[in-house]
């Protein structure tokens, strides 16, 4: 079985983990604080805090802002559920936006969506492609959308407008207009999942880049005291000499990333632009070139003048077919011993949406996608061999569906 996207997990990782576990630390401590600043390095923002997860990197942000009941936020309807229910676990409601032909928010439709209590854009860089966030800023710089921001707490009037939160989960190492992911957006929650491109098993980071009035250190220190109970010191500075006492301020969360973790994003981290972006770009040129060659394929936009992705999805479409086609290809190309997937169904397609009262029909690129999308295997150890499986599973469950839906439709 080719599997969809196993982690890398090679000698280096192990003596990484093994150095962390024998080091005598492995909660917070000397490895995450260093894989904070190889983050701020790597992306060029202007603080890295490390989390537990990329949820957590936007729970944290919201929380910073002071996003709470009767709020607004703005999220496409076409992403994974974590950017949601980040809204929803800070009490305030999710608003929902289509997106457009390249799986991101449509600009062009949040301007009808904005509200005199919208504080939020999480704009979700699907499959590692950035948004449009040049467009982004102008809307919410704009004079109009600035005049209905109404800012609650001393943070919110300093920026004076709606905050753009980057659901960067996927996209860290891409780029747009020169500028890496992390920098694009006010604040950008990165994922180190299992799954993603660059992981730490779990874990994540939310890269902090506010306009320059704001003070980056003090915000980075009130983001660490938040992620920590809302404790004055985190247990490596209570374990210096005499350093007992401190303080609780808030009742914060339980974000904090540990060294065991950081351990494994060090080596990720390291080897990621030369190495393991270069790999997936390879598989994802070699999939366009051969694949591109069947008119029924939609082989995904992954560089433009503009943007280059950091190859996280695969995201092929497959022109005119109906959800039950896709899903039947999907069935027979796991019948050939391939792992595939779909990013993603709708949010307004889950129980819990539906249940709010969000609608699919309104949302009809979202649905569309959907329905056309197939997700293939990138993943580092993939081989060439395995390329050629992909490819060739992909084809032979294509011609056979539409065969059998062909004579159907003919009797
Ligand atoms: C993976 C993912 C997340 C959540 O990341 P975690 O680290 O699992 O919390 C958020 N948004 C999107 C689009 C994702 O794919």
């Amino acid at each position: 079985m080719i599997p969809f996207s196993p982690p890398r997990v090679d000698d280096r990782i192990v003596e990484e983990v093994v150095d962390a576990l024998k080091s005598g630390w492995i909660t917070t401590g000397p490895k995450t604080k260093l894989f904070e600043k190889r983050l701020a390095e790597f992306t060029t923002a202007s603080k890295i805090v490390c989390l537990n997860s990329g949820t957590a990197g936007m729970e944290l942000m919201l929380s910073w802002f002071g996003v709470g009941e009767g709020d607004e936020v703005i999220i496409p309807s076409y992403t994974y559920t974590a950017t949601a229910n980040a809204v929803v676990h800070k009490g305030a409601t999710p608003v929902m936006c289509d997106v457009g032909d390249d799986f991101n928010i449509d600009v062009n439709k949040i301007e009808s969506l904005i509200t005199e209590r919208t504080k939020v854009i999480i704009p979700v860089d699907v499959g590692g492609m950035p948004c449009d966030y040049d467009e982004l800023y102008s809307l919410v710089r704009s004079k109009k959308i600035r005049s209905l921001f109404t800012p609650n707490n001393e943070r919110q009037e300093l920026l004076g407008r709606v905050l753009i939160l980057a659901d960067a989960a996927h996209s860290i190492g891409a780029k747009y207009k020169g500028q890496n992911s992390g920098v694009l957006a006010d604040a950008s929650a990165f994922s180190f999942h299992a799954v993603k491109n660059l992981t730490t098993a779990e874990g994540g980071a939310l890269a902090v880049n506010m306009p320059d009035r704001f003070d980056h250190e003090r915000i980075y220190k009130e983001l660490n005291v938040k992620a920590l109970h809302g404790q004055t010191k985190d247990a490596f500075a209570k374990v210096k000499k005499g350093g007992w006492r401190y303080d609780v301020i808030e009742p914060g969360y339980k974000y904090n990333m540990t060294d065991i973790l950081a351990s494994i994003g060090l080596v990720e981290l390291e080897r990621y632009e030369e190495d393991t972006l270069a790999k997936r770009r390879y598989i994802f040129d070699r999939y366009t070139k051969e694949l591109g060659k069947n008119d029924w394929a939609i082989t995904p936009t992954y560089e433009t003048d503009d943007k280059i992705s950091n190859y996280h999805l695969y995201m092929l479409r497959i022109k005119g077919i109906t959800e039950h086609e896709r899903n039947l290809i999907i069935y027979e190309i796991y019948e050939q011993d391939v792992a595939v997937n779909v990013h993603y169904q709708p949010l307004p397609m889950l129980t819990y949406y539906k249940k709010m009262g969000f609608n699919v029909d309104h949302y009809p690129k979202a649905f569309e996608n959907y329905t056309h999308e197939i997700s293939l295997p990138v993943y580092y150890d993939l081989s060439d061999e395995d390329i050629d499986t992909v490819i060739n599973a992909v084809v032979t469950a294509y011609e056979k569906v539409m065969e059998k839906s062909r004579a159907q439709k003919a009797v």
